[in-house]
């Protein structure tokens, strides 16, 4: 079964050229040109990840990301016209998973697309889930259940509580985060994954001081005392 990509991009020829890359990798693909048109096709139709535009006609990309977030976890990634770390900023706590700085080279787009759409951690896990207290993590259907209420968590979210509760115990930096989740080549900062950590433990609720901050070091998960 070939993914399903939406473009949100009112630049048409930036849109064609990314179109042509997605289809020659065999994704299906989805074009939208203003936000308003996004949020429609976006709930008309599967979609397996966003590729969204900031500056858009009608609805900007804030909002767009904003609305989408309030229903569904597919992975977002934003294109940001320069780079502009307050934007970037934004985008993760609005629930973005990844951002590319234009101009973009189509292969680091691509790979960035590649990233989010392979659930590593299926492949990775001897078992189906792993639990501490009440958190609860289900890798094939990569949901988070939590005191058995299942948890909408992003795909970045999701990734990070499963490499900390993989590692449990142990200090994990946030360059080390930040090479699990994003790459090498990822440019974001600290406060990139001091954002994604804020999104996740308010989703944790009463367990999020299992994620305990280290100064200076980092992050680790606990069991709960
Ligand atoms: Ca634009």
């Amino acid at each position: 079964m070939s993914k399903t990509i939406l473009i949100v991009e009112d630049e048409n020829i930036l849109r064609e050229i990314m179109k042509d890359y997605l289809l020659e990798e065999g994704y299906r693909v989805i074009e939208a040109a203003d936000g308003k048109q996004a949020v429609s096709l976006f709930q008309e139709h599967e979609v397996d990840l966003i590729l969204l535009d900031i500056m858009l006609p009608e609805l900007d990309g804030w909002s767009v990301c904003r609305r989408i977030r309030r229903t569904s976890n597919v992975p977002i990634i934003l294109l940001t016209a320069r780079s502009d770390e307050d934007d970037t900023l934004l985008g993760f706590e609005l629930g973005a998973d990844d951002y590319v700085t234009k101009p973009y080279s189509p292969s680091i787009l691509l790979a960035r697309v590649k990233r989010l759409l392979e659930s590593r951690h299926i492949r990775e896990h001897d078992s189906d889930t792993l639990s501490s207290g009440g958190i609860s993590i289900h890798f094939p259907s990569r949901t988070v259940s939590i005191d058995g209420t299942s948890s909408g968590l992003t795909h970045t979210e999701f990734e990070i509580l499963a490499y900390l509760l993989k590692n449990k115990g142990i200090i994990i930096s946030r360059e080390q985060l930040i090479t699990k989740i994003w790459g090498y080549d990822f440019a974001g900062d600290d406060r990139t994954v001091n954002s994604h950590i804020r999104n996740l433990r308010s989703k944790l609720g009463k367990h999020a001081k299992q994620i305990v901050t280290v100064v200076r070091s980092g992050y680790k998960f606990e069991d709960e005392l």
